[in-house]
């Protein structure tokens, strides 16, 4: 800009500053110098001066105002063109930012995408690491998991962890028949030596070495009481041993155990027996002031006999009495054979009669297995006499007429059992006699020449399907039976002992001579003689201590035992329940609940059933359900109330024996080992 007074503001110009400075610029001194012309042409020249200051002014002012328009376009321009510079350097700072922005974003998502790569990446990495983790440590699973089973196979199987069996063992139906007696069997029970094919048994008939004629059929009453299920008949076997008595020639001498019986609580029946067992029969005609009973019913008037019958025995049937009565009267033949021996007796004069005796000789006959209905003249013969003949006493009975009191009947009398069983025996089938010949086997010779006792109750304790079942239908009586049998074949033992103590060395034994030496102060009054029952008689003393000393060498040698093991028998078993005989139905009542015998019934099956489980059982122990056994030691014992149950004691192998606190810790599974032992013996066996 050009030196000059500042510029004015517009609007506010000082006048007065303008005018001097005019002056000055013109005239050359100040406006007080001027007052010194003369004062006419002073005055017009100040005006022509003033105008043309004026004018001068006025352009002046007029430039000015060109000028500072102009200067004010200019600045405008100018600040145009810097607004316009700095718009411009904005838009440009403006497109900076946006690309720094822009630069910034692409880096910020390079650097994410970057770190999301990253990520992934190490995800992927953690991933397969886990992975491989995983399938390794599976690996190692599986690998400790096929070591566990190796580990778990080496084990005894009654060792691993318990599991419920598939299916129960189970010894099939009684349904095989013994090729020569045709009783029914298990197959388990045929000799080891034959097949399954081609079983073959021995404990029914040695095989076919015992043949026996079949029981005869029995009256119909009889039958329906033994097979219906009406009220009658059920009260008749709920008292059959009653019944029996009223009617049995004579009378059973035994003490029965009745504590059992006559608990507070009702269990099976079971006929338990202390000492000895006899049969005995008192005179035809009883003593002065005594009631007839037994056999001297048979000799009285029927209607008296029946009478009496009752007086004895209030509590039963008294209709059914009288039936009973007939139907023996009609069928058992032993009925006139005593009514014939009296009436000889009474033929006799009167001044021998007490001491008239009579014996029934009985004839076996030559061919056994025809058992008619025999009269008296076939099958006895009947000898009078004083009683000093020499008759055999297994052979005869005898009967004597007033005095002599009870005499006991051998037990070795083939009448023996149909004089007191006369329910089961009816009519009067003959029972083991001493000359039962044996069947001599086909190229070879049999032991003996007669069957014993023990193989005659065997043979008969069998069932056959063409055999009349009514003896395994005799319930309590039938119990009775059994025992009566195993009494009497303990008793013929005895006896055998009794006659052979030289046979049996029992010298060796000498208590008598033993006490001469050593015991002081001994009675040798009271000694008497010694009667030796030989280690080989079970349940003799010796017996049972020659056991205790072999199960004491055992354990000597074993060690102590490991394991001890009780099996009871279980009345449910299937294969007891299904060879139970059933009962027909009552027509009348339909309801009725009792349909099978019971368990407590067929003792017989009871005990078969359960030596087949023990049989299995020891097997699965040898087969080594326990792992490595070295000796086992064991005992049957009958309970209280009739079933059998097992002892055994197990000694381990030494290696077994070591693991075995392994397996017995609580936390292992093994703990089971106890759930195993009650069904290890219903497992199938290998051979079933
Ligand atoms: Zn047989």
């Amino acid at each position: 800009m050009a030196a000059g007074p500042p510029a004015p503001m517009e609007g506010r110009v000082n006048w007065q500053e303008r005018l001097e400075y005019g002056f000055q610029q013109r005239h050359g001194g100040p406006l007080e110098d001027q007052n010194n012309a003369p004062p006419q042409q002073f005055i017009m020249g100040r005006w022509e001066t003033y105008a043309e200051e004026e004018r001068r002014h006025a352009a002046h002012q007029h430039n000015l105002r060109l000028q500072n328009d102009a200067q004010r376009q200019i600045d405008h321009d100018r600040e145009t063109l810097q607004h316009q510079a700095r718009m411009a350097e904005l838009q440009r700072q403006r497109e900076m930012e946006a690309l720094q922005h822009q630069a910034q974003q692409d880096e910020l998502q390079r650097q994410q995408q970057h770190q999301r790569d990253m990520e992934a990446l190490e995800h992927q990495n953690n991933v397969a690491q886990q992975q491989q983790m995983d399938q390794q440590a599976e690996a190692e699973r599986t690998q400790e998991a096929i070591n566990n089973n190796q580990a778990l196979a080496a084990l005894p199987k009654a060792c691993r962890p318990y599991h419920d069996p598939t299916q129960r063992f189970s010894m099939g139906p009684m349904s095989v028949k013994c090729p020569h007696c045709h009783a029914l069997h298990f197959k388990s029970e045929r000799l080891t030596n034959s097949s399954n094919i081609r079983p073959r048994f021995g404990i029914c008939c040695l095989q076919g070495q015992i043949q026996l004629p079949p029981f005869s059929e029995p009256p119909q009453l009889l039958r329906q009481l033994l097979t219906s299920s009406t009220p009658r008949a059920r009260n008749f076997r709920e008292r059959i041993r009653q019944y029996n008595c009223a009617f049995a020639f004579t009378s059973v001498a035994v003490k029965v155990d009745e504590a059992i019986l006559n608990g507070a609580r009702a269990g099976p029946y079971s006929f338990k027996i202390h000492g000895g067992l006899y049969h005995s029969m008192g005179t035809l005609h009883p003593q002065e002031g005594r009631r007839p009973s037994y056999a001297q019913l048979y000799i009285y008037d029927e209607q008296a006999a029946l009478a009496a019958r009752n007086i004895h025995n209030p509590n039963l049937n008294h209709a059914l009495m009288a039936d009973l009565q007939d139907m023996l009267i009609a069928n058992n033949p032993l009925v006139p054979l005593y009514k014939q021996a009296y009436q000889i007796m009474q033929e006799t004069p009167p001044e021998l009669q007490d001491n008239v005796r009579v014996s029934i000789v009985m004839q076996p006959g030559d061919d056994p297995r025809r058992y008619n209905l025999p009269t008296a003249n076939d099958v006895a013969a009947i000898i009078p006499g004083s009683g000093e003949e020499d008759v055999n006493e297994h052979r005869g009975i005898i009967l004597r007429h007033k005095n002599g009191g009870l005499k006991t009947i051998s037990h070795l009398n083939l009448l023996y059992s149909p004089l007191h069983y006369v329910m089961l025996f009816p009519k009067g089938d003959h029972g083991w006699h001493t000359k039962i010949d044996i069947v001599q086997p086909e190229g070879g010779s049999a032991r003996s020449k007669y069957v014993s006792q023990r193989c005659y109750y065997a043979f008969r304790l069998h069932p056959r399907p063409m055999e009349p079942s009514d003896l395994f239908r005799g319930g309590r009586l039938f119990q009775q039976y059994i025992v009566d049998a195993w009494a009497s074949i303990e008793q013929s033992e005895l006896n055998w002992v009794r006659h052979n103590q030289k046979t049996i060395r029992a010298d060796l034994y000498d208590g008598l001579r033993d006490a001469l030496r050593g015991v002081q102060g001994v009675d040798l009054g009271q000694m008497g003689k010694r009667i030796v029952l030989p280690a080989s008689h079970p349940g003799s003393a010796r017996h049972m201590y020659q056991l205790f000393q072999d199960s004491m060498a055992i354990a000597r040698h074993c060690g102590k035992p490991d394991i001890f093991l009780t099996m009871t028998a279980n009345p449910n078993w299937a294969e007891v329940q299904d060879n139970l005989l059933p009962y027909e139905p009552d027509d009348d009542d339909p309801d009725q609940r009792e349909k099978n015998q019971t368990a407590s019934d067929r003792p017989d099956i009871v005990a078969r059933v359960f030596a087949q489980k023990i049989k299995a059982m020891l097997k699965d122990i040898k087969d080594g359900v326990f792992g490595d056994v070295h000796g086992y030691v064991f005992t049957v014992e009958f309970q209280k109330r009739g079933l059998p149950h097992i002892h055994l004691l197990i000694f381990l192998g030494d290696l077994t024996r070591s693991a075995m606190p392994l397996m017995l810790t609580p936390s292992s599974p093994l703990r089971s080992l106890t759930l195993w032992l009650i069904p290890c013996c219903m497992r199938p066996s290998q051979s079933a």
